[in-house]
């Protein structure tokens, strides 16, 4: 078998390469297929992983900043009055600065009814404060100024004397921290402080507030829980310092985060994009993971949606795996072309099998296999089928005579011959020995004949001559019978023209004899 080119347009023409390409490509795009999916499905759990680590990451320290609150509040609650230096060693005895880097400041705001607003004032001013005020001016039944605000920086002590229940969105909070005795934050504010880490000076902002009672009011009805208020402890949180300081760099290399206060994603509500709030993005990338949750805060509910980085997305994109594709497909086209290979070398096989070696003409095999697809048309189509047997006369003589290659060469001439002397859709084979057979498809009895006669003649007139030596005149006897259209079988038509070709032999050689129609 030989594996090469030839004969490809043929095998080529035969389905087997095609299904087998076609499987092979198929299969390569379901793998591949299934690995991106599962690649996919990979990044989304990672991302959905990250997501909970943020979610947990902010709950946590939410929960750690209003545990600091409170010790604010149980430190003012623990005494009659706190002075501002008692104050000042509590809240610098809890590290914010390396502890709770979210918080800004933990302040006080005193409640102080209207009745008690010149006593208030005196106080402050005695205490260091000559040009204390309470802000805004104007009566008030109930205010809330602030007095301790630590640490005492710039950022925190301009607020000291601002009256935050005067202003709507803290008054909300307080009122809320009041009637629950519970930590209650305030909706979005803009708070105003120092640049920090790249961040902006002026930031989404909110208030967390926790009212402090005089005594353990869990058990008081509304008035006595009310004459019990002594004010509040709160804390300032600007939302990017804070994000900032929750969210560790794995975590954002991830997902970027939108928080929203209350139920709707309006930019309004809008606290904080991680894409903008200390970083560039490009607004416009269409990110490949988001999810978005519910995220109950003391008080509010905010909304947080967590979007896929773009470079979480590109490297998604980037290792994709096409080197499994490629091979696939490589491993394809590979197969394709040894199927056309191995189909064409089949074709090459199936070819010389049906080949006799010396003469190249067709064999009995061809022939029988031939004949089971002819005679069934010939049939359909009323045809007649000639068939012309031939014999070499003496042929064992003329190989006793000059040797065994002279005959084989006497049997090549005449294959040649016969292949010349039938047209296109004739067939001329080689029974065996030196024995022939002509096929002549739509041929009658009479052209048959004719035809014997025609090849019988061209044979004897053939000068042959095996190495100097010439030959001798070559005589044949032939056989004919034809089957008619509604005839007999094949192998009775055989054995006509066979006991026609006998009875040339018996008649003195040479010559061509027609079976007798029955
Ligand atoms: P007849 O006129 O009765 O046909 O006599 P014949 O000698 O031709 O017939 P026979 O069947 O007695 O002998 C046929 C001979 O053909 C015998 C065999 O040696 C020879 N032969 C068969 N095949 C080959 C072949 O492939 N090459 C050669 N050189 N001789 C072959
Ligand atoms: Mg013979
Ligand atoms: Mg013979």
């Amino acid at each position: 078998m030989r594996w090469g080119l030839e004969g490809a347009g043929e095998a080529l023409r035969s389905p087997i390469p095609w299904v087998a390409l076609t499987a092979t490509l198929a299969l390569s795009a379901v793998g591949w297929i299934g690995l991106e999916r599962s690649r996919s499905d990979d990044a989304r759990s990672q991302f959905d992983r990250r997501t909970a680590t943020a979610e947990a990451a902010i709950r946590s320290r939410m929960l750690s900043y209003e545990q600091v609150l409170r010790a604010g509040a149980a430190r003012i609650a623990s005494a009659p009055a706190v002075s501002r230096r008692e104050y000042r060693d509590f809240v610098s005895h809890l590290g914010l600065e390396e502890r709770f880097p979210g918080i800004q400041s933990i302040g006080f705001s005193e409640r102080v009814k209207a009745s008690q607003r010149d006593a208030h004032v005196k106080r402050m001013r005695a205490e260091g404060f000559p040009d204390y005020e309470i802000r805004p001016t104007g009566e008030r039944d109930e205010m809330f100024p602030t007095v301790f605000n630590e640490p005492f920086l710039s950022r925190n002590a301009r607020f000291i004397g601002f009256d935050a229940y005067s202003e709507p969105t803290r008054r909300a909070a307080m009122d809320r921290a009041r009637e629950n005795a519970d930590a209650a934050i305030t909706g979005k504010l803009v708070l105003i402080g120092d640049a920090y880490r790249g961040t902006q000076p002026q930031q989404p902002g909110f208030v967390m507030y926790i009212a402090v009672f005089d005594k353990d009011v869990r058990t008081l009805g509304p008035a006595e829980r009310d004459a019990a208020l002594r004010g509040f402890v709160f804390s300032p949180f600007r939302v990017h310092e804070l994000m900032r300081g929750i969210l560790d760099e794995g975590v954002l290399q991830v997902l970027d985060m939108q928080v929203y206060d209350g139920p709707s994603m309006s930019p309004e509500n809008e606290l904080i994009d991680t894409r903008t709030a200390w970083r560039v993005t490009a607004a416009d990338s269409v990110p490949t993971f988001s999810r978005q949750v519910s995220f109950p805060m003391p008080g509010r509910l905010w909304t947080i949606r967590f979007i896929s980085r773009p470079e979480f997305d590109a490297a998604l994109q980037h290792t994709r795996p096409w080197g499994v594709l490629g091979a696939g497909i490589l491993a394809s086209v590979v197969l394709f072309f040894l199927t056309v290979a191995l189909v064409a070398a089949w074709n090459r096989a199936h070819h010389l099998s049906m080949r006799d070696p010396l003469t190249g003409l067709y064999n009995r095999r061809y022939l029988e296999e031939t004949m089971g697809r002819e005679l069934p048309r010939a049939r359909r189509l009323g045809e007649s089928v000639g068939v012309i047997v031939i014999d070499i006369d003496h042929f064992k003589r003329l190989n006793d005579t000059f040797g065994h290659d002279a005959g084989d060469f006497v049997l090549e001439r005449t294959g040649e011959l016969l292949r010349a002397a039938t047209r296109n859709s004739d067939i001329a084979c080689r029974f065996g020995g030196e024995e022939f057979a002509v096929i002549l498809p739509g041929a009658t009895l009479l052209v048959a004949r004719n035809r014997a006669e025609a090849i019988r003649a061209a044979l004897e007139s053939l000068k042959i001559e095996f190495e100097g030596t010439p030959l001798g005149p070559l005589t044949v006897s032939a056989g004919v019978a034809s089957m008619p259209p509604h005839g007999q079988d094949w192998a009775y038509t055989l054995q006509q023209a066979d006991r026609a070709l006998y009875t040339a032999k018996q008649a003195g050689r040479n010559r061509v004899v027609a079976a007798v129609s029955d």
